[in-house]
């Protein structure tokens, strides 16, 4: 365990006026310094009381009471840190905490950095590095299926699939070691078949890991979505409906969107960033030629294309670029306009995910909704598969992949097994490199850079 020195505080609530406000402290002089502050009703001590333990009091500054508080105490290991830890209950105004936490900085705590406490977690062995780094996207999960895939890696889920993996990976690994010091020996439980067999195994596992990745960014992340078409499509009023309200200004007259309108909204559960887009179309308006030219820049750089048709027009040459540009990224094709009569050759969009609505009538958002998750991939998920949570695993296990293919590509041609070793070992180290057993200081500052402070 990581003996840290000092003794770390910080507001463990948000900022902002609510029922309760925490301060939480934790290092080896946790108990010493509450003591200072926080006098119990019943004149008992923190230092004297066993862990998982509450007292009623109230909290002092300058030895004059500040507020009425519930001091919640941990014994080290028995806690978050896995060190001492005593959390200060008082009335959550923002000056009450703020003062809380001053007396308590002046009974000897340093004020926490972003993550510290989860740092020490990891530190103290209470979490690996991947636990450590579901921590944020739990606290930030904003749908069902992003908080169970938050609390299955948190809880372990990948950690243990990961070390299934390398064990299997360390024992072939030794194998060979010995096998490559006596070849001359029958050593039964080695041959080329069974490295072969734990090679394959490996790399399964390692696929299963990966394969869900961009569907579960998408549940954390949200998606970049841009909606486009020509004008008069009925673009904004889709914008409206997702949104929920009259976001963009709806009229009969083409070219009314000239800049960039943005909303963030919820479907299902996935976060779009919409932007609706000026109409696309050549224009002598220089200001509309501008917007247009935005849009273009749009289209290229969105994650998610909501592509708009009007059904009763026939399409054009416009509509045809844009068809043409659903077929290379993600894209929804919406015909709108049901309610009136065709006149557009819905056949040019074969083999695109398409919908058709009457985007006016405000029904069809079940439809959105379920057209969004398919095409971002989300639709099969229930999260409680194990997904990986930042681009750090990701890469981390794409490497350690790429190590057992090489691994296997050289076994299959005839490479001494020295050489086979030396992937096996390289494919070991990312997967020690994951889960934070093996890793650079600079790495681990990175993961708990993007931390809350009090977390
Ligand atoms: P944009 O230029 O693509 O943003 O299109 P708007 O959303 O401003 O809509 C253009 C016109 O089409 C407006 O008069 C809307 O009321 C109309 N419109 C939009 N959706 C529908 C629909 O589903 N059916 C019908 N009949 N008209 C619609």
């Amino acid at each position: 365990m990581t003996q840290n020195n000092d003794t770390i505080a910080a507001v463990a609530t948000p900022q902002g006026s609510g029922g309760l406000g925490v301060v939480r402290i934790s290092g080896k002089d946790a108990f010493l310094v509450a003591d200072k502050v926080f006098r119990a009703k019943n004149g008992k001590k923190l230092s004297e009381i066993p862990g998982y333990t509450a007292l009623f009091g109230k909290v002092f500054r300058n030895d004059e009471p500040l507020d009425e508080a519930v001091a919640l105490v941990f014994r080290a290991p028995k806690s978050y840190t896995g060190e001492d830890v005593v959390e200060l209950s008082v009335h959550g105004g923002n000056y009450l905490v703020r003062e809380a936490l001053r007396a308590v900085l002046n009974a000897g705590a340093r004020v926490a950095f972003g993550g510290e406490f989860t740092r020490r977690a990891y530190e103290n062995g209470k979490m690996d590095l991947m636990e450590a780094e579901a921590v944020m996207n739990l606290i930030s999960a904003d749908g069902e299926k992003a908080r169970r895939a938050a609390l299955s890696l948190h809880e372990g889920a990948a950690s243990a699939e990961v070390q299934k993996i390398r064990s299997a990976l360390l024992t072939a690994a030794a194998g060979l070691a010995v096998f490559s010091d006596y070849p001359d020996d029958e050593l039964p439980e080695f041959s080329e078949e069974t490295l072969m067999g734990t090679l394959n195994e490996a790399e399964n596992g390692l696929s299963a890991l990966l394969k869900n990745y961009d569907a579960g960014k998408v549940l954390r992340e949200g998606v970049d979505t841009v909606i486009a078409g020509r004008p008069n499509v009925g673009k904004s009023t889709l914008m409206n409906l997702l949104s929920g309200c009259r976001r963009s200004i709806v009229t009969a007259i083409a070219g009314t969107t000239r800049d960039v309108v943005e909303d963030t909204v919820r479907l299902g559960d996935i976060t779009l960033r919409l932007s609706d887009t000026a109409g696309l179309r050549n224009t002598p308006d220089e200001i509309e030629r501008l917007g247009v030219e935005i849009s273009r820049e749009k289209i290229q750089s969105a994650t998610l294309l909501l592509a708009v048709f009007d059904l009763s027009r026939p399409a054009d040459e416009e509509d045809l670029a844009l068809l043409n540009e659903c077929r290379h990224r993600p894209s929804v094709v919406i015909y709108n306009k049901s309610d009136l009569t065709p006149e557009f050759d819905t056949s040019l969009g074969d083999g695109l995910y398409s919908i058709t609505v009457c985007a006016e009538d405000g029904g069809s958002l079940a439809l959105f909704e379920k057209a969004v998750a398919t095409v971002c991939g989300t639709e099969h998920l229930s999260g409680s598969e194990t997904l990986l949570c930042s681009e750090r695993q990701h890469d981390c296990c794409r490497r350690a992949m790429d190590y057992v293919k090489e691994a296997k590509r050289l076994l299959k041609s005839g490479y001494t097994l020295d050489t086979v070793g030396v992937c096996l070992d390289d494919a070991i180290n990312e997967l020690l490199s994951l889960t934070g057993e093996r890793v650079q200081n600079a790495v681990v500052d990175e993961v708990f850079r993007k931390f809350c402070v009090g977390k």
